[in-house]
């Protein structure tokens, strides 16, 4: 089923669904709307929930072991000078959301709007983001955690060098030990790329579970990109859909052979 909030997101992010005349429902509706699937949606529902939101758990509290270390690991963050991407940044952007959350996004690097605000993902590619993960039930201020491998934003936006990238990372991985995510989902080519140690494009990376040690991790394409290629919302938003089912199929089958059923 698909909410109407749901849809309303979806509409946000310019995706059309497919909707049979005659399971359309007036927009003044306010009750669940019938089942309105996508293509994909249509031939998942064989192996999943048909445009089923997510099962989203409640968030565990704040382990009380573990905020001393994220505290500290962010004030590290925000002095570091591991890189000479310190000398030009405004800020740190150490990353946003609860500390015990399922999911967690990982981008490539703070932008202008980021590097002014110290969050990740609040400009205009942000903003996209948020509206496709809450078509998923996930959201940054209750149950998905968003960083970016770069903590410090590089000048007029150019892709981070390998060297910015090796110094950096390990904030990240510390992030990621005290998270402990079910799932990770890299958006765009620097993220795949730096996470998985792979040139590969992200057209090629994209609908196939891949491991970051032991986590699963899925790939799609980054917002901003997606802001520059409307056509493409439909993949990421299928992307989506995919970590969504990996993430609903943990302990049963996922991760098997690492690609899409
Ligand atoms: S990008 Fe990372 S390693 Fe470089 S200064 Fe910023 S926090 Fe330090």
């Amino acid at each position: 089923m698909l909410s109407r909030r749901r849809q309303q997101y979806l509409d946000a992010l310019g995706i059309d669904l497919w909707v049979s005349r005659a399971t359309a429902v007036p927009p003044a509706a306010d009750a669940a709307s019938p089942a309105v699937l996508t293509p994909g949606e249509a031939r998942s529902a064989r192996v999943a929930a048909p445009g089923a939101p997510l099962s989203v758990p409640p968030v565990a509290p704040p382990d009380a072991d573990a905020q001393p270390l994220w505290q500290a690991l962010r004030e590290e963050v925000l002095k570091c000078a591991k890189c000479p991407l310190h000398l030009t940044r405004t800020q740190g952007v150490f990353g946003v959301g609860p500390p015990r959350a399922d999911w967690l996004v990982v981008g490539e690097a703070p932008g202008a709007e980021e590097d002014k605000r110290g969050e990740p993902f609040v400009g205009a590619a942000g903003q996209l983001l948020d509206a496709m993960l809450r078509a998923i039930g996930l959201d940054r201020t209750s149950n998905v955690y968003i960083a970016n491998v770069l903590k410090s934003r590089p000048p007029g936006n150019r892709d981070p060098k390998p060297e910015e990238v090796s110094a950096c990372l390990p904030y990240l991985r510390r992030q990621i030990d005290l998270l402990q995510p079910k799932l990770m989902l890299a958006v765009g080519r620097i993220a795949a790329q730096s996470l998985l140690g792979t040139d590969a494009p992200v057209g090629r990376l994209r609908s196939k579970v891949h491991h970051f040690g032991a986590i699963p991790l899925v790939v799609t394409y980054h917002p901003a990109y997606l802001l520059r290629s409307p056509g493409e919302k439909r993949k990421a938003w299928e992307d989506l859909k995919f970590a969504r089912d990996v993430c609903q199929g943990l302990g049963q089958d996922a991760g098997s052979d690492g690609h899409r059923a």
